[in-house]
């Protein structure tokens, strides 16, 4: 009997407990449990007793064993003083006096959070109710209180009731989230940059082609240098040749219409990345339509400059290519142009440094996944808690 209790307190991994015995509910386990007896000293007076006035059971919830939630039946013993006649409970190590779950339970439970769980499926998991999983999370709390040199700003899409977007900012070294910002406006990004008192410290900010970014980078970090992140401008351009396919495409006989359409990816990809039976039926939408050549070429010279080794080439061989589409003079490639044009400087600098947005893929990844799950956040302080939680 002895060795049983013992091996079962081992497995609780609790000491200084006596297990008088374990119960299989069907959708629970509880462990009875108490104290041995020792001497105590009076809160009151003093003095040291071992006299006992009576029991309480006090039931705890603790982390799950066996796949079922477990729950500690705690048989609180009350002592008496012998000198003042006051009544006390005793100490105990595995649970906070008016607490209902063990400390262990309250960490695993916040450690769970860090995944991309439902509050509701991790309320299940641990036999504890929804408000229960909410009231723990919210003790958790991160605050931003110091920036990086190098910063990257991006958005997604919100589902809270503040406003459509929300920026992430992001350490693109550390591979870090620091914050999310409920709106990207200029007059709100101003306002939440001012709270940082070391400003001139930021080097580099990496963002998309988004105005109130450079405006807002630019007052509020006027040491640093903006960057446009890579993904971005290329991404227009595929976008750009997109635009023209879908345009040609809709003037075409269906038959033909139902070709191009199918053909999308051997127009998007990368020529390298296609098999001989692709490069084939490239060439032949290539010579399909006149303006889908010329797009094509264009997102291709387009391509080649990103490839760019250095600043000082990519220069040579961006203006080459605004030449290109000065002459060939597809609608789609000339309003890319006027973009590119206007964030020059900016895309050029991203030649000279490694940073880029990349890492934020993974972490919108993860938040998509966190907003699906999220039926409870309606709440963005949440909403921002749960992806700092997840994400750093
Ligand atoms: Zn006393």
């Amino acid at each position: 009997m002895h060795m049983h209790n013992q091996f079962t307190t081992n497995l609780l991994s609790l000491t200084d407990v006596i297990v008088e015995g374990v119960k299989h509910h069907e959708d629970f386990c509880e462990v009875f449990l108490s104290q041995p007896v020792r001497p105590h000293k009076c809160p009151r007076c003093g003095s040291v007793t071992s006299k006992i006035h009576d029991y309480r059971v006090q039931k705890i919830k603790d982390i799950p064993i066996l796949n079922k939630p477990l729950i500690l039946s705690y048989r609180k013993r009350r002592y008496k003083c012998k000198n003042c006649r006051k009544n006390f409970y005793e100490t105990v190590s595995f649970v906070g006096r008016y607490q209902r779950m063990t400390p262990r339970l309250v960490e695993a439970i916040i450690d769970r959070l860090r995944t991309n769980f439902s509050m509701c499926s991790i309320a299940k998991d641990f036999g504890v109710s929804a408000c229960t999983i909410t009231r723990i999370f919210d003790y958790v709390s991160y605050k931003v209180t110091h920036l990086p040199e190098v910063l990257s700003i991006d958005e997604f899409k919100g589902t809270t009731e503040k406003g459509k977007y929300h920026c992430v900012l992001v350490d693109p070294v550390q591979s870090k989230v620091l914050d999310i910002i409920d709106k990207r406006s200029l007059d709100y990004l101003l306002k939440y940059f001012s709270k940082f008192k070391e400003r001139q410290h930021v080097k580099y900010v990496v963002i998309d082609m988004w105005a109130p970014y450079k405006q807002a980078v630019k007052q509020a970090f006027p040491q640093a240098r903006i960057v446009i992140d890579r993904f971005h401008y290329i991404r227009n351009c595929i976008w750009a040749l997109d635009k023209v396919r879908k345009n040609v495409q809709q003037c075409l006989p269906y038959e033909k219409a139902r070709f191009l359409k199918y053909s999308k990816r051997l127009l998007l990809s990368h020529p390298d990345n296609l098999s001989n039976d692709g490069k084939l039926r490239l060439a032949n939408i290539l010579l399909f339509d006149e303006r889908i050549r010329l797009a094509y070429v264009l997102k291709e010279k387009f391509m080649d400059f990103v490839r760019s080794k250095d600043k000082n080439e990519a220069e040579k061989k961006l203006s080459q290519w605004l030449q290109m589409v000065n002459t060939y003079k597809i609608n789609e490639f000339s309003y890319l142009a006027k973009t590119i044009l206007n964030w020059k400087e900016e895309i050029l600098n991203s030649f000279t440094v490694p940073y880029t947005n990349a890492c934020i893929e993974g972490f919108n990844n993860k938040i998509k996944v966190i907003k699906r799950n999220a039926f409870g956040f309606r709440n963005f302080s949440r909403f921002r808690t749960r992806i700092l939680h997840c994400c750093s």
